[in-house]
């Protein structure tokens, strides 16, 4: 069995906190690895190495800092196929899916090799007479992210690349999970040449995470994860003075109207619930069934989800893997009980299937009747359980997603223009989608959800990334004759 470590000061360091976990291969059940969680001292030293490395990296040209990135990009490309089988041996999900992730990680890659671009600046001359006026983006210093388990890989590089191409140094403290993509992320970063401590990665738990979000030389937490925990982070670190982004769970709804493509709108819904076992923060959950589509959309979903292939991740016939822990499985378990014990109708029963294995398998279920005090409604189950609310109107569906308390995604399914245009208007979440189940920005856009599904103020990557990770500085400048400088105690004003 492998030990997983920490990156610290450039370096694997076993640590010596004497707390380690296991680290499990959901499609099998077996352990793969023991991963070391660090200590205070430990997560001390990293910031330590970090605050040293930020002194020089933050001097680096934006030159110099672009090209680093560039080595980056190309060591993730070229080891693609290292990283995916990692995913999927940790995760579960299967490696097309890990492909894509990967795929997804390097476009936050490639936005942040135009750091020479995005950090312009802007400059007016003459403000006032004789007087130029210009801002200027610099880093905040040391930056800390702490990461979920569903995307190992990409959600780590949401945040480090814009973090580092702006200046800052970085500590990131990656699911306990599924830790060693983002570990050899880590060590191909160093691979392409950033000097030690511009990344150090530290493995933990809740020991870690506090001590990042408490320690005075993080300058910024950047956190994705589940809604209670993102609270928390966001109030802990807010209280220490921290800039904070803490992005959330999610409940996400796909409005489907009476004029839709039912086939359209069944593929988009299977492939939405179910990819990646339902574990995506972007994944359909709910499906507003608008009036007279509900009978034909329900039964075109049964149809898809009979063709299903759940297996090994590694297996290149398998459409879904299998969750992340036994914890999952036996929490996704009971939320299709409960439906089934508060009346709504199973149409599909994934308890039924049978695998032979001692993973953590359960196969796709399909809720219909479903209303809103209903358990299965309510919470962020994070599995293959997509549920159906059957709503009257255009307008009880916009209600829905209006009165969810998450607010990440949001999609509709409808031929009429008109219908899409007031529903990009009437959504009350971060990202929609038109005739797009699952809207993830692309990178030269920015990714965060409303309401319960993110703390703080900027969403993250693409230019809030840039201006989460930088402080704003404006320079006021003027270069009189000497000969004509005076006393004037009255507020400058512009001429
Ligand atoms: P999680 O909240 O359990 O863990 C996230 C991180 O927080 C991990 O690094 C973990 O070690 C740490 N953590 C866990 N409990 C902690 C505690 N008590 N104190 C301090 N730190 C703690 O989330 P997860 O199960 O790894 O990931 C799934 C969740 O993440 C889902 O809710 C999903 O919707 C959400 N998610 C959201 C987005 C988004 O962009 N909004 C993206 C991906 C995942």
């Amino acid at each position: 069995m492998k030990s997983i470590n920490h990156l610290i000061d450039g370096e694997i360091v076993a640590g010596d906190s004497g707390n380690t976990t296991g680290v499990y291969n959901p499609a099998t059940g077996e352990q793969t690895g023991e991963l070391a969680l660090a200590s205070v001292a430990e997560v001390d030293a990293a910031v330590a190495s970090s605050r040293a490395a930020f002194e020089e990296w933050s001097k680096v040209s934006l030159a110099g800092r672009t090209k680093l990135m560039y080595n980056f990009r190309n060591l993730i490309a070229e080891n693609a196929d290292e990283l995916g089988a990692l995913l999927t041996a940790e995760h579960g999900k299967v490696l097309s899916d890990s492909a894509g992730e990967i795929a997804r990680a390097i476009e936050n890659i490639e936005y942040a090799c135009g750091i020479a671009e995005l950090l312009k600046g802007s400059y007016n001359e003459a403000a006032s007479t004789g007087v130029d006026v210009y801002t200027v983006r610099q880093p905040l210093g040391v930056v800390a992210g702490i990461t979920p388990f569903n995307f190992p890989m990409m959600v780590p590089l949401w945040m480090i690349p814009n973090a580092v191409a702006c200046g800052n140094t970085f500590v990131l403290k990656p699911s306990e999970r599924d830790p060693s993509a983002p570990l050899l992320m880590a060590e191909l970063f160093q691979k392409a040449g950033f000097p030690p401590g511009v990344l150090n990665v530290v493995q933990g738990d809740k020991v870690a995470v506090d001590r990042l979000l408490d320690h005075p030389d993080i300058k910024a937490a950047s956190f994705v994860g589940s809604t209670p925990i993102a609270k928390y982070v966001h109030e802990r670190a807010v209280a220490s003075g921290k800039r904070v982004q803490a992005l959330g769970g999610a409940k996400n709804h796909m409005v489907v109207l009476p004029d839709a493509d039912i086939d359209m709108a069944a593929d988009a819904a299977v492939s939405a619930a179910y990819g990646s076992a339902g574990e995506r923060c972007m994944a359909i959950s709910v499906v507003a069934a608008v009036g007279s589509v509900a009978d034909p959309l329900v039964d075109a979903i049964k149809v898809r989800m009979e063709k299903l292939v759940i297996g090994d991740g590694t297996d290149p016939d398998s459409e879904m893997g299998p969750l992340i822990t036994s914890d999952a499985l036996e929490r996704v378990t009971g939320y299709v009980a409960s439906a089934t014990d508060q009346g709504a109708t199973v149409v599909v029963d994934g308890r039924q299937q049978n695998f032979d294995n001692e993973g953590y398998f359960i196969g796709a279920s399909l809720l219909d009747n479903v209303t809103t005090e209903m358990d299965c409604y309510r919470d962020e189950i994070f599995g293959p359980v997509l549920s159906v609310v059957r709503c009257d109107t255009y307008q009880d569906g916009v209600d829905l997603i209006k009165n969810n308390p998450y607010g990440n995604g949001a999609a509709i399914f409808t031929q009429n223009g008109a219908a899409a245009r007031q529903f990009q208007e009437d959504a009350d979440a971060g990202m929609v989608g038109i005739n797009v189940p699952v809207p993830v920005p692309v990178g030269y856009h920015s990714f965060g959800g409303w309401k319960d599904s993110l703390f703080g103020d900027t969403t993250m990557y693409g230019p809030e990334g840039v201006k989460f990770f930088t402080k704003a500085k404006v320079i006021t400048s003027r270069w009189p004759d000497p000969a004509s400088s005076r006393v004037d105690l009255g507020f400058p004003t512009n001429q």
